[in-house]
């Protein structure tokens, strides 16, 4: 072979190695977090997205943030990731996720410009995260199911900061009241809550209502308004004849049978309704369409009916009255009805829709959420979802803790005394770990505009002499007790959130090797290009490390 390069890989893949590769991977998730840290806590602030179409969207919410923005990197997916891993398993702490990932691949930076090995940092990073997720259960708070007042201080924790903050203690009532009404068994299916969203009005006229209500109104308008004790039928398909696939040709000689086609369809669809009729059925939603002249019959009957039917809401229909969807209306038997005390068309803020009330199987409840703008209720809809997330994991777990960044204060001073008794340069690890922890009360005190060192001497005292909930109140400055204040989080939330970030930067720190094929996302001439504001700075800075580590290709 001689001097000779084997080359193996094409032309157009592109490799980095050794250290270019782990301080490229680093430098893309340290500006990953450092994208979203800014919007971390009761007074983080909100970011303003604007895609390629002119789309505007108004967040402070971790997972939104980095799924809008266009993120385009390997190693900077890896940690977006990690928000979607959190936003899935217990809805809230995305933020707060990705900080910590952010951090730990900063701290280990330092260690790795030491020279310890990418494995043992691994090693040392997973021990501290085993023993953390230990110490925090430790200090988890037991909370009954019924326990309403602790459970709306959970919803409205979520909410702080947000742009639901104003209407928070109401917001977070009818969360609380929404995850328990689906409750069964101590599962929560949040599929059953169904947010509505509804411009005009305030936030404050949101409301919480037992049953489904459909964002459509009745096909006719001799139908009916309402219907009271209503048998509901579903049906997923049309209420039509079919028109031939083929391009048939009705060869018509004579007036008399142009007629009797045109009876012969008009059968079909008096039959369609009298056997909607003849089930009993009061209401009919239908998935398809509805022939004109199918609703003329439906009206001669006095049925309210519906069509195109979200098939969402169908199945949720389904699910609170208890209907079988059919999707023939030949099969349908009073068997396959379900039933709803109250079935109406009212009116919500100049729009129709279609009330489902009283059903049998109350599992389904309809949050109505009102706001002055859409992009207003977008952004307390998805502060919602953090919400109707933390009341449900802490109604399946019933664990939680104070939060405030008093978790993080906790662990990092129990972490440093486990990392005596690791020993070797896993210790190393460990204490790096336990600083990297500290990167959320420091947070917290930078965007509220204290002094992060200032704050975090004082928080680290008040748990070095006991006060385990000891957490920063970011709008005194003053540090707190957590518990009294009533800011709880979930304990799911924050060990998801130690796991996943630990897997992710280990998973980075593990990597060697950088080898693309064709050109890696984020080159030296479209750095800049379709980040949207918030990122860019940040990353393009990041990103240069790259065009160095290029060179060494073969
Ligand atoms: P995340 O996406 O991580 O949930 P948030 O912006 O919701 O990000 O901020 C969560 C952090 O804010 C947590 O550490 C939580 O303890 C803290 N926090 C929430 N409410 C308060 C409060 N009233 N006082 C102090 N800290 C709070
Ligand atoms: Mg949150």
């Amino acid at each position: 072979m001689g001097n000779q390069p084997l080359i193996v890989l094409s032309e157009e893949s592109q490799r980095t190695s050794g250290k270019d590769a782990q301080s490229m991977n680093v430098q893309a998730g340290k500006a990953v977090a450092e994208s979203v840290r800014t919007t971390l806590g009761p007074k983080g602030m909100d970011k303003m997205l604007v895609d390629s179409t002119g789309n505007v969207v108004v967040t402070n919410d971790g997972v939104t943030l980095l799924s809008e923005m266009d993120i385009d990197h390997p190693a900077a997916d890896m940690i977006v990731e990690v928000a979607e891993t959190q936003e899935d398993e217990v809805g809230d702490g995305t933020t707060s996720a990705v900080v910590i990932a952010g951090e730990l691949l900063s701290q280990a930076e330092d260690l790795l410009d030491q020279d310890i090995h990418a494995t043992t940092l691994a090693q040392g990073y997973r021990q501290a995260a085993e023993e953390a997720t230990e110490a925090l259960e430790e200090i988890a708070i037991d909370v009954e199911e019924d326990d309403d007042e602790v459970l709306e201080q959970i919803a409205a924790t979520a909410m702080t900061g947000k742009g639901a903050e104003s209407s928070r203690d109401l917001l977070a009532g009818l969360v609380v009241e929404a995850v328990q009404s689906v409750a069964d068994d101590g599962e929560v299916d949040t599929d059953n809550i169904k947010v509505e969203k509804v411009v005009g009005g305030s936030i404050e006229n949101s409301e919480l209502v037992e049953g489904v209500i459909v964002d459509k109104e009745r096909v006719s308008e001799n139908m009916p308004y309402f219907a009271e004790d209503a048998n509901v039928a579903i049906v997923d398909g049309d209420l039509e004849i079919k028109e031939t696939e083929i391009d048939a040709e009705v060869n018509v000689t004579d007036p008399d049978q142009l007629e009797q086609f045109l009876e012969q369809e008009e059968r079909q669809l008096r039959e369609m309704v009298d056997k909607i009729a003849d089930a009993g059925a009061d209401v009919v939603f239908v998935d398809g369409g509805i022939d004109d002249m199918a609703q003329h019959y439906l009206a001669q009957e006095g049925i309210i009916a519906v069509r195109r039917v979200k098939s969402s809401d169908q199945s949720q229909l389904a699910r609170a009255t208890g209907a079988r969807p059919v999707s023939n209306v030949d099969d349908l038997s009073e068997d396959d009805l379900g039933f709803a005390g109250s079935v109406a068309q009212k009116e919500i803020a100049g729009d129709q829709r279609i009330f489902v009330e009283d059903v049998d199987d109350a599992k389904a409840v309809t949050l109505i959420l009102r706001g002055g703008t859409e992009h207003v209720i977008d952004e307390v809809d998805r502060a919602i979802e953090d919400s109707l997330g933390v009341v449900r994991t802490t109604l399946e777990d019933g664990k939680v803790l104070a939060g405030g960044g008093a978790p993080e204060v906790n662990l990092s001073l129990a972490l440093r005394d486990y990392a005596d008794s690791v020993g070797g340069r896993e210790q190393l690890a460990v204490e790096a770990f336990a600083d990297a922890l500290e990167v959320i009360p420091r947070t917290l005190a930078e965007n509220a505009g204290l002094d992060p060192i200032d704050s975090l001497v004082e928080l680290r005292a008040d748990h070095d002499a006991g006060d385990s909930a000891a957490g920063l109140d970011a709008y005194t400055g003053d540090t707190i007790d957590m518990d009294a204040e009533g800011v709880y989080e979930p304990l799911r939330v924050k060990t998801q959130a130690i796991e996943s970030a630990t897997e992710a930067a280990v998973m980075l720190l593990r990597i060697d090797d950088v080898i693309a094929a064709g050109d890696l996302a984020v080159s030296d001439d479209d750095d800049d290009e379709d980040m949207p504001a918030g990122g860019p700075g940040g990353m393009g800075g990041g990103m240069g490390g790259m065009g160095g580590g290029m060179g060494g290709m073969m």
